[in-house]
């Protein structure tokens, strides 16, 4: 099973991998500047290098970085959507140097334009990304718990944003399980879980999904709420984990936890995955 959790990057990014190996993942997620801040220092050769070494000691594969939170590149404002440019195309360029297969991203906001609006600002910024860097990491649009104008709750808007990218062999989608659950699918029942699977597979194609995160979810199904819990500890459960991550369609996907960390040295969420998991 590929297992990460996204973990700190306290003291230097290549502390990253000593953490996650430290609690049983053979898979990372980090973020690569301050998630809530717009400031971005280059990536030396060096960190690069020291990156890349920790990367190959600790044998972590994939490794995911998730962009900052203030990028919003549905946003109808210009200023706000070309900084939001500039920022997530320096968070590329990083990812580039530093090896990183996945760069996640929020679709966006798109704070009373309109989805059809919001959905064309992003696919436009996106060709605008990608014509400028040139790497092999992929990016990834992540599904929304759908609160306010957030777009991407429905597989059909990312579908949409991602037919009007020109390169979009460049792109795939991660699920968060949290997000489904409370925008939509009840991945509590058995037939939530399936519903899940057979409209993304019509509408995007399980090909083109790359990452899952698994967080349980402190709301209720269907409340358009974000806030992860631990894994069984949250409306989702135990038992829907077990169904997910041992499906023939899913477990060889890439799973990440975002759920918080513990105050201990072991982590009881990938514990109680590989626990869950049957094989
Ligand atoms: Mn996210
Ligand atoms: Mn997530
Ligand atoms: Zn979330």
């Amino acid at each position: 099973m590929i297992i990460g959790k996204h973990v700190s990057i306290a003291g230097g990014l290549d502390k990253a991998f000593k953490r996650a190996a430290d609690i049983g993942c053979n898979a990372v997620q980090i973020f690569v500047k301050n998630p809530r801040g717009w400031k971005m220092r280059e990536v030396e050769a060096e960190e690069a290098e020291k990156f890349r070494a920790a990367r190959q000691k600790f044998n972590i594969n994939p490794v995911v970085v998730h962009a900052a939170y203030l990028i919003n590149l549905a946003s109808p404002k210009d200023q706000l959507w070309e900084k939001s440019i500039s920022a997530l195309k320096s968070e590329y360029q990083r990812c580039d140097r530093l090896g990183a297969e996945y760069l996640i991203f929020h679709p966006g906001s798109h704070t009373g334009s309109g989805l059809e609006k919001g959905i064309e600002r992003i696919a436009k910024a996106l060709n605008i990304i990608l014509n400028e860097v040139d790497t092999k990491t992929m990016i990834l649009l992540e599904n929304t718990a759908g609160a306010g104008t957030s777009i991407g709750e429905k597989f059909s808007q990312l579908k949409e944003i991602i037919d009007q990218v020109d390169q979009s062999e460049r792109l795939g989608v991660c699920i968060d399980s949290c997000h489904a659950f409370t925008a939509q699918y009840n991945l509590a029942e058995t037939e939530g879980l399936e519903e899940l699977i057979n409209d993304f597979n019509n509408i995007i194609g399980l090909d083109n999904l790359k990452v899952m995160h698994l967080n349980d979810s402190k709301y209720d199904c269907c409340t358009n709420k974000d806030e992860h819990a631990h894994i069984g500890k949250g409306k989702i459960g135990s038992s829907a984990f077990k169904r997910l991550i041992n499906h023939s369609k899913l477990k060889d996907k890439i799973f990440i936890l975002e759920t918080p960390w513990f105050d201990k040295e072991e982590d009881d969420d990938v514990i109680l995955l590989k626990e869950l998991r049957e094989d």
